[in-house]
This record gives C-alpha cells, structure tokens and sequence, in this order.
C-alpha cells in the first residue's frame, strides 16, 4: 500500500497547480493515467479570461455578468464572482511562474476578444496557450517534492461512512492493482467529450473522475449540459481555436453568405458557442452547407498569411494536416463537434465534494478543473473561461485540502474497496464473452452524437438512453484478447468505457427530464427556457433500480435572469 497525505488524481492544469501549493506543506502524490505533460490542457489553444483590461478598460462586474448571461442564468452567481474577482490575480500568479503570454506593443500581456465576453479579456500565447501553461506548471512542480505516479490508472474512491481515505489504482507498467491511503484526495481528472463521436477531445476524456464519483454512491452535477464547439473541422472534430474568430474570422455557408447575421446581428461570429452551433446546425439541416451539405465554412482569408501566421498559427497546421487545406486561401469545412462538460461532481466554491442537493460535504474529498461542477459555467461555458476555472479552483481546492489537514488523520483504508478494484481488473482482463469492447465505445459515441447533440428531442432522448442501457447490458458479456500485463491498453480502454456507459445514462436521463431550452441544452419539441419550472440544478444519482434525480437552486446575487439575446 502507499502512503501520502494528499492524493491528487489528475495532472492537467487543475491537478499541477493543486500540486504545486499543497506541496508546500504536505506529503503530495499525483496519481495520471498520462504523462502530466499529455494531458488535454495542453490543447487548449484559445485562451484564458481575466478583466485585466490591457486593450480596453474592463472590469470584474463586466466580466462576471458576461458569464452569468453566457451561463443562460444557471450558473451560481456566488462562484462567477469569486472565478472573475480573483482572475487577474490567478493570471499574474501564472506568468509570474513563468507563462509567457504574448504581449501589446507596450510589453502588456495582450487580449484578443471571445465569444459572449463583450471586452477583449482573451491572455493568450498564440494559439498554445494551454501547451504553454501546462509546461510552466510542470516545471515548477519539478523542483518540488512531489511524487509523480505517472501511467497509473484510478479505479476507484475509497469513500467509507462519509469520508474519503485514498484510490485504488492499476500500474499501466506492470498491470498490479493498489491501494493509496491518503487523508485527502483531490479529483482534477478532466472532461468526458469522448463519449461522443465528433469530439474535440483527447482520447484519453473519456470521465473517469465521474465514473470514480458514481461507483462511491456519490452523485453528479448538470450532466445534460453539453458544449458543442462550433469550430470543429469536418469529420475529424478537432478544434479549431475560437481565437480565429476573435482575430476576424468569418463564418460562411455553402452560398458563401456570413450566416450569423441572421441569428445574432449584433454579436455575429462572437455569440457564444451554443448560439453559433445551433446557427451552424440549422444551415446544414436546412440544405445550405458547403458540398455535400453537412459541413460550413471557417473564412479567414482576409486576415492575410503574417497575421495567421503570429496568431493562429497551429490552426494553419491543423488544418492543412488533417483536411489539406490551407487557411490563408482556401475555406476551411468545420462542424460542431463535443468540446466541454459544463456538469460534473458537484463542489463548494472551496472546491469540497459534496454529496447531495443539500450540500452535504464528503470529508477529504475535493475536486477541481474540468471534472467538478462549482458551478461557474452554468448551461453554457464561455471560452477562456475554463482554463480560468483549473488554475484558480485548482489553487483553491489546494487551500482548502491543506486547512482540512490542520485537523485530519489518516482513517482505516477500506479493504473491501482494494479488493473490489482488483476483482474488477481481474474481471476485465479475463473476460471471455462475444461482445467487443471497443465496438460498444464506437456505437455509444454515435448515438451520443446523433441523439443527445446540438439539437435534442424526447423521441431521440429516448432511443439514444434505449441504447445507452443496451450498451451497459453488453458490457457484461465483453472479451479481451490481450491478456498481458503490461500496457495493457485493451484492459484500460474497457475501464473507460464502463465509466463512459456510466455518466452517458446520466447526461441522456438529466435531458430528457428536462424539458427547456437552456444554454447548450436545446429541446425542439420544448421551446423557450422555463425559470419557472427549470431554473435549478440536477444533482443525479445511480441507484440500484436506475438514475434518480434530485435537484438545487440555483444562487442568485446580482443578476436576475433576464432574456438572453446577442
Ligand atoms: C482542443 C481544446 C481546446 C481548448 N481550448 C481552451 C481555451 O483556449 N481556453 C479555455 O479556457 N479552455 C479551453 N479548453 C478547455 C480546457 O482546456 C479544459 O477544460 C482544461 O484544460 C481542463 O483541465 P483539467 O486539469 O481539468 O483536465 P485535463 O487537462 O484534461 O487533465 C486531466 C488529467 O486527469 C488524468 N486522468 C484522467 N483519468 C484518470 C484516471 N482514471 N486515472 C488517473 N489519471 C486520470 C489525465 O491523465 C490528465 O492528467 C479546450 C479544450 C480542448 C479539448
């Protein structure tokens, strides 16, 4: 068994940063299933969001009622506070560890304008701002005494009577399953977008953290909100940073018109991200794409090839490699494609898991980054918005992690979790059954895709959770060919996919039920959002006889809902 007082599981820029304070005082481990250096942060390439009003005067208040009408009221208005009040602290904490953000002519950190945020609050360095960030987070936590516990695999929370004692976790490297006896863990696991098939994300999103959640009986967050990034490219799904659009990009359909005129007049290619895929999906729905209509275009030709290339230039590279086409003359076919999960665990604003809709907390448990639910981005997450979300909750959920262990001991490691963990790997590696697992993750994606995406109806809702159940029964009866111990990747893959099988009945449970237009969540057979009957949050849970939904209001400070138009 290991041993160490803090468990961080995760180690993107949530979990990094996490790391990085807590070690200041602890005995810290991050426990990844990637090297901290693969994880999806380093992606990011757009942005991240603070009021520093290098560009253009700006203020917190502007910033937090952007988020709040972005989050289509949903969000808690307690948190948005705290995210946009200590945002530009949390970006001069980051260049002060080293980010080097690009800059104004004057040696400002320079902001590039993004979707529904209506000042220039985007810090960038160029488009990589992620790969930037997570290196320099990396690097400063080299120095540090950490404990990386690279290539390992979280199975499970050992959550007993309300309180969190440490993981269970399997060595990729040698295929042993152990348990980590911790007083605290910290969840940074990251997002789920592979669950569906057109995704912007990583292969390694598949939403352990959640499955983790649910098999410790504890529930999740606003699950049926989905952001759908507008900016995919064809077929492939991966992104194409909202920063294109920032820097001047067009939207075109297959007429060659800048469609937005006709959805957001004012905002046009800068409406937030729900808006502009709908616009996106309704051109295509209605015969007006590029070619063989399922796609539209990205425009920046007019940007010109020095601009392209100081500002976008991974975008340039993306697109020639993946569908040979080159930016600087050519139009670029793009789609929605799944980018972000706006639910997840439910947390404090501290960062502590709670357990219920009564905020109930579990004890040494904390969660933080693109897993939790704070709830910071309500319906609908504005870009730049979540690499804001990591770094800070991050660093906050390592400030309350190191107050809890003021007073916190090491409680007895329940056995029965080590062994559930190891019959659990056993279980899969061993398994014999008719049904593949990879086929599964394959149909899951595409029902996730073709029934719960931009546009969702009861009917489809309730063919895609048929499947979705039909899927879990499946699983049961998988085979696995490889049965080495080693990077086993075949082993690996079907953990995911039972996570995946998990929360998915979650997010198509959650959107049935609810019965509104809100934010990323669009019902055509129920128009309009609904404050009266849905302005609340779904906290829901995996019982023996199927998901139960419960639900919390939503907290209100500043801005009262009001109608959303851009
Ligand atoms: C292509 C792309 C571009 C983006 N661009 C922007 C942007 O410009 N601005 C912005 O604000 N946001 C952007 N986002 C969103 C943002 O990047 C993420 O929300 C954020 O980086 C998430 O950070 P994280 O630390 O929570 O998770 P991640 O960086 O995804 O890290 C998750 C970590 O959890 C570990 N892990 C997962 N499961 C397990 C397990 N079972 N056992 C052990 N370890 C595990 C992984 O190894 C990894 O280290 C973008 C996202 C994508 C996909």
């Amino acid at each position: 068994m290991k041993k160490h007082d803090v468990i961080i599981v995760g180690g993107g820029l949530a979990g990094l940063r996490a790391a990085w304070k807590v070690s200041e005082v602890a005995d810290t481990a991050v426990v990844s299933k990637l090297h901290p250096l693969r994880s999806h942060t380093g992606a990011a390439q757009g942005g991240i969001a603070a009021s520093l009003g290098n560009e253009t005067p700006d203020s917190w208040e502007e910033h937090m009622f952007d988020t709040v009408k972005g989050s289509d009221y949903l969000g808690d208005q307690n948190a948005i506070e705290t995210l946009v009040k200590e945002a530009p602290k949390t970006i001069y904490d980051l260049e002060h560890l080293g980010v080097a953000f690009s800059r104004t002519e004057e040696g400002k950190i320079a902001q590039r304008p993004f979707g529904g945020h209506q000042k220039p609050r985007s810090c960038y360095a160029a488009d990589w701002t992620g790969h930037t960030l997570l290196h320099t987070v990396y690097e400063q936590c080299i120095p540090k005494t950490i404990a990386f516990y690279d290539e390992w695999f979280a199975l499970s929370l050992a959550v007993r009577d309300g309180v969190c004692r440490g993981i269970v976790a399997l060595d990729i490297r040698t295929g042993e399953v152990e348990a980590f006896h911790s007083k605290a863990v910290i969840l940074a696991t990251g997002g789920y977008g592979r669950a569906f098939k057109i995704t912007s994300n990583a292969l390694a999103n598949t939403g352990d953290g959640l499955g983790m959640a649910l098999r410790a009986g504890l529930p999740l967050e606003d699950m049926e909100f989905v952001q759908f990034h507008p900016t995919g490219l064809y077929r492939q799904g991966i992104l194409l940073t909202e920063g294109a659009r920032g820097e001047g990009g067009y939207l075109v359909n297959g007429d060659g018109d800048r469609f937005m005129r006709n959805y957001a007049p004012e905002k046009m290619e800068l409406a937030p991200r729900d808006v502009i895929s709908r616009a996106e999906q309704t051109e295509i729905d209605q015969g007006r794409g590029g070619e063989g209509k399922d796609f539209v275009y990205l425009d920046l030709r007019h940007l010109g090839e020095a601009k392209i290339n100081e500002k976008l230039p991974q975008l340039r590279d993306l697109a020639r490699s993946f569908v040979g086409v080159d930016p600087v003359k050519d139009l670029v076919p793009i789609q929605p494609t799944a980018h972000y999960s706006m639910g997840g665990i439910p947390t404090t604003v501290t960062g502590q898991v709670i357990s219920d809709e009564k905020n109930a907390p579990v004890t040494g448990l904390f969660a933080a980054g693109e897993c939790a639910c704070i709830s910071v981005h309500g319906a609908n997450r504005l870009g730049t918005n979540s690499l804001l979300d990591a770094a800070l909750f991050g660093h906050k959920a390592a400030v309350a992690t190191i107050e809890y262990l003021n007073e916190a001991d090491f409680h007895p490691f329940p056995e029965e979790v080590m062994i559930e963990g190891v019959t659990r790997v056993k279980w899969v590696r061993e398994a014999n059954g008719r049904e593949s697992a990879p086929k599964l993750r394959h149909e899951l994606q595409e029902t996730m895709t073709q029934k719960c995406g931009v546009f969702r109806d009861r009917e489809k809702l309730e063919e895609c959770l048929a499947k979705v159940k039909e899927l879990q029964k499946r699983f049961d009866d998988i085979g696995i060919g490889d049965r080495s111990k080693s990077f086993n990747t075949e082993v690996t893959e079907a953990l995911e996919t039972q996570n995946m099988l998990d929360f998915s009945e979650i997010i198509v449970y959650g959107a049935m039920q609810r019965e509104e237009c809100r934010g990323a969540h669009w019902r055509v057979d129920h128009p309009g959002r609904d404050d009266e009957n849905w302005l609340k949050h779904t906290i829901a849970f995996q019982k023996e006889d199927g998901i139960e939904l419960r639900y919390k209001d939503v907290v209100i400070t500043r801005y009262p809902p009001k109608e959303r138009g851009y």
